[in-house]
């Protein structure tokens, strides 16, 4: 055990490296947050309001989450010198006291630049986190996940308090100049007028699809280190994310290249470098490294991970991921669930049901959270049998990550307009024959990994069961026998009779 991060300093020399600059000389550490004054700002400040949760019932407002389908936060980095005016507010669309109780469309960018510093781009992620960070700092404000996936509540308490954008903009641009010594000026705009919103989030969403696939050509066997986050521990004490550039984490705001990035800025921080070590198990994507720096990070209480395998020693998940996947044991598959889908899944579950069962940091098997990029990962659930496993998902999340589904399976997969339970969804597999109905070979070394829950029926074998029930035949059972459906059994009967076979 000893030794996991022994090479902190080393990996740190690699970081810079790779970046080209010595972060070091322009970025400190430690947070000043508490001994700053908020005289101009209706709120409470500080990190003893990580965690806070704002129930329904408390909610004044929402941005993103189930009831919003457009929401995101950026960063833009400009290059040194850029005329930015520090703590400029500007918002476009009603303020806060302005709009209607309940979820709104909404989107902040945050304009940062150095006044001499070229920062790098590989910042940006970084940075990006520092939304959900300090958000989750202002007492009756609950920040959860990243990027175009946020969801935030405000409090009704917080908002009679005369809480609006201009000081939640005026917080995060004053703490990006203090606690981020690189950064010289930062400008935020917040725009609540929908169409806008719709627009920037599809820009911002083309951007880092851009990005993601450069770091889609990265693999967990080529590089080194990888790191780990606890930021998490806040909510769920023995959580890990192992980060790896094939494996982002669960909260979808933290890449490997974020992770990098911020140990970089902050040694002492949340993400911590690893030495992936041996690969263990190829499969699962059991490495000895990870097992140690999980050993360590969660005080002894998960020491295995196999971070790419729904089963036996799993990723742990936090609270804030971005998505579900619950295995559902009639069809042997996967279900997938956005956070932002209300409804009931396929399984009859909801995902606030679901996530209650996944959080916690304790290992779940079939029940894990996860972030909507992994499944672009061609890694995503390996050991599985990746997409030919995944049977059911939220219609949204299949339009917004189509691209990620092999074409072979995308017309495979069901989502709430083509069934609505479990009964509906064995006969929409069986239809379009899914993997699943016969077993699935598994893509990464063509292994049959399930047996399938269709036998394939023949004359002989239904004879002879016929002559096992003392010639007589009950649909049902014989459908539960052979795991079809009654309808198949007689199908097949009436095949049977025409042939002479049986009589009537
Ligand atoms: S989900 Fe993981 S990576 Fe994201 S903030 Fe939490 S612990 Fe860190």
């Amino acid at each position: 055990m000893a030794g996991v991060f022994d090479k902190a300093a080393r990996e740190q020399e690699a970081a810079e490296e790779d970046f080209g600059i010595q972060f070091s000389d322009y970025i400190k550490v430690e947070l000043k947050t508490e001994t700053t004054g908020w005289d101009d700002i209706p709120a409470e400040i500080g990190p003893q309001y990580e965690g806070e949760r704002i129930r329904a019932a408390d909610t004044a407002l929402e941005f993103g989450g189930p009831k919003c389908d457009y929401a995101f936060e950026r960063i833009i980095i400009h290059p040194p010198g850029t005329e930015l005016e520090n703590e400029k507010v500007t918002i476009i669309g009603p303020e806060m006291n302005e709009l209607e109780p309940g979820a709104h469309r909404f989107g902040m960018i945050a304009e940062v630049s150095s006044d001499e510093t070229e920062i790098p781009p590989e910042m940006e992620g970084t940075f990006s986190t520092r939304f959900h960070y300090w958000g989750n700092y202002i007492g009756g404000l609950m920040h959860l996940n990243g990027r175009e996936t946020i969801w935030i509540r405000v409090s009704k308490e917080l908002l009679e308090k005369g809480f609006r954008f201009e000081h939640w903009a005026k917080i995060i641009a004053r703490l990006f100049v203090m606690e981020i010594p690189v950064v010289d000026r930062c400008q935020i705009t917040i725009i609540t007028e929908p169409d806008l919103v719709k627009e920037k989030w599809d820009e911002a969403v083309a951007y880092w699809k851009e990005q993601d696939a450069k770091m889609a050509a990265m693999t967990e066997e080529d590089t080194k280190p990888w790191y780990t986050c606890t930021l998490c521990q806040s909510f769920a004490s023995s959580h890990v994310c192992v980060i790896t550039p094939q494996r982002p984490a669960n909260c979808g705001a933290i890449s490997w290249a974020d992770a990098k990035a911020g140990y970089a800025m902050d040694q002492a921080g949340d993400w911590q470098p690893f030495d992936p070590g041996e690969c263990l198990d190829p499969v699962t994507g059991e490495w000895s490294g990870a097992n140690e720096a999980v050993t360590k990070l969660s005080g002894g209480i998960n020491t295995r991970y196999g971070i790419h395998s729904m089963f036996g020693y799993t990723h742990t998940s936090c609270g804030c991921f971005e998505m579900i996947s619950f295995y559902i044991p009639e069809v042997d598959g996967f279900g997938l669930v956005a956070r932002g889908y209300n409804e009931p899944t396929v399984n009859k579950l909801p995902f606030s049901t679901m996530a209650a069962r996944t959080g916690g940091g304790q290992q779940t098997e079939g029940l894990l959270g996860l972030s909507v990029r992994y499944l672009h990962s061609p890694k995503f659930w390996q050991a599985d049998g990746g997409w030919r496993r995944v049977v059911w998902m939220n219609s949204s999340l299949k339009e917004r990550h189509g691209d990620a589904i092999p074409d072979e399976m995308k017309d495979k997969i069901a989502t709430e307009n083509d069934v609505k339970d479990i009964a509906e969804l064995r006969e929409f597999l069986k239809k379009v024959d899914h993997p699943v109905v016969t077993g699935v070979i598994r893509p990464l070394d063509g292994k049959k990994i399930t047996d399938g829950w269709k036998r394939p029926l023949n004359a002989d074998e239904l004879l002879a069961f016929i002559e096992e029930q003392d010639g007589e035949l009950d649909p049902e059972v014989a459908a539960a026998e052979f795991g079809v459906d009654e309808e198949d059994i007689m199908d097949l009967v009436e095949e049977m009779i025409e042939d002479g076979i049986l009589e009537e």
